[in-house]
């Protein structure tokens, strides 16, 4: 016997694409790069190839991939305590809640997992504030949001996007929800009524395109929200913890919202975490029972996102996304190339937007793909730049070359 038949057969590229055509929903359309191994900004696919993770997971590793330090904080974690439930209490969640409060100067902290259950728990807890302080008669609250949104993919979720994509033939939807323009202040001024108990918003449009609004829109919102009393509610699952160069999007404009919305980036990627802040007694409305998650706040994800915090801190990764993300839009800006209709972002936050003309933002992700780039387009004509904050200027400095090569050729 050889020793080649003693050897289990090889899985290949082709074999796991065809194991997913065949076995999995098809809800996604990936780029066909199958990972098997991240460090860092990097990651490695199945037959060897290194690439630089320009997604970073929708901005879920914003630490980069497999941090050292967090991912002790998890094996350690993990073979002593990893879920009580919250019948019983564990000795990482009170630490968790101190150290996020302290960070974020929060007044309090409900812990949920995913990005989408921080959102429908902060539109809960904005309803029953609405009628047990604000006095709505009830079934009446009404909250607002923005077209173009993105918040997540449930049902409530999915029924107050304006993408027919995300919710053609998902109805009927949650009653409720007031949609206005983002970026408009005085439209949505406009729409508060009596019953109004909420706005809800993303500071910067994330799958919109990275779409920024006009300076003094978010303070005008916040004023707007005072005077009307409403709870403003800023979903910062994706521009949070460090991604535009502040560890809150909010502090560009100097505003606070009274609930903030943080997920993804929280765990640094390694476990789903996520958390409404309350910086006004909102969440002091929930009463026991009435709202909960059996992971939520567990002592695994507590263990993990207090890691995953402290070495975003520690280790700079906020002023470094602030100085590589001005770096690679300087570089971004400087390519030639008649394919560029906009370069715009804040800290690493970036996205590069192609004239109609261009052919479509797809082939070029697939064209820096095989430059050892992976991108993923924002609708149609817009690739989306969001490397780990720990990118160093050597790796912007590449990364901007390969695009100038592809947008230039
Ligand atoms: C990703 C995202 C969500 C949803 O997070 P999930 O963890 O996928 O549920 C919500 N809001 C924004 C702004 C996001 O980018």
């Amino acid at each position: 016997m050889t020793t080649a038949t003693l050897e289990a057969p090889k899985t290949t590229h082709t074999d796991y694409l065809a194991l997913e055509a065949e076995f999995g929903a098809r809800n996604y359309k990936p780029l066909d790069v199958v990972i098997t191994r991240g460090e860092g900004v990097w990651v490695w696919d199945v037959a060897g190839r290194k690439y630089l993770d320009c997604l970073s997971a929708y901005s879920a590793v914003n630490q980069g991939h497999c941090h050292p330090r967090i991912l002790q904080a998890m094996v350690e974690q993990a073979g002593r305590l990893t879920l009580t439930s919250r019948a019983f209490r564990n000795d990482q969640l009170g630490l968790f809640y101190e150290e996020l409060c302290r960070l974020t100067n929060s007044h309090s902290v409900l812990p949920m997992n995913t990005g989408v259950e921080a959102v429908e728990s902060a539109l809960k807890v904005s309803r029953k504030w609405g009628y047990e302080v604000k006095g709505v008669p009830a079934g009446q609250a009404e909250i607002i949001v923005c077209a173009d949104n993105f918040h997540g993919r449930t049902l409530s979720v999915v029924g107050f996007s304006t993408d027919p994509t995300s919710n053609t033939n998902f109805g009927p939807f949650t009653p409720g929800f007031r949609i206005v323009p983002f970026g408009d202040a005085q439209a949505l001024e406009s729409a508060i009524r009596p019953n109004t108990v909420a706005v809800l918003l993303e500071p910067i449009q994330g799958e919109a395109g990275v779409i920024i609004p006009p300076a003094g829109y978010l303070r005008a919102v916040r004023e707007a929200c005072t005077r009307n009393d409403v709870i403003l509610i800023l979903d910062e699952v994706q521009t949070g913890l460090g991604r535009t160069g502040r560890l809150l999007a909010e502090e560009h404009d100097g505003v606070e919202a009274d609930l903030t919305l943080i997920g993804k980036a929280l765990s640094g990627g390694f476990y789903p975490v996520s958390a409404v802040l309350s910086n006004k007694e909102v969440l002091g409305v929930l009463k026991p029972g009435e709202h909960g998650s059996t992971f939520g706040g567990n002592p695994l994800g507590c263990a993990v996102a207090r890691m995953a915090l402290k070495v975003l801190i520690e280790e700079g990764m906020i002023e470094n996304a602030a100085r590589q993300g001005e770096r690679m839009m300087e570089g971004l800006r400087a390519v030639n190339s008649g394919a560029i209709k906009t370069v715009r972002g804040r800290g690493l936050m970036i996205a590069v937007e192609l004239e109609p003309e261009a052919g479509g933002a797809r082939r070029y992700c697939e064209a820096l793909q095989a430059r050892g780039i992976l991108c993923k387009e924002t609708h149609d004509h817009t690739i989306r730049i969001a490397p780990p904050l720990v990118i160093t200027g050597a790796e912007a400095d590449w990364a901007v070359e390969q695009f100038q090569a592809v947008l230039s050729g």
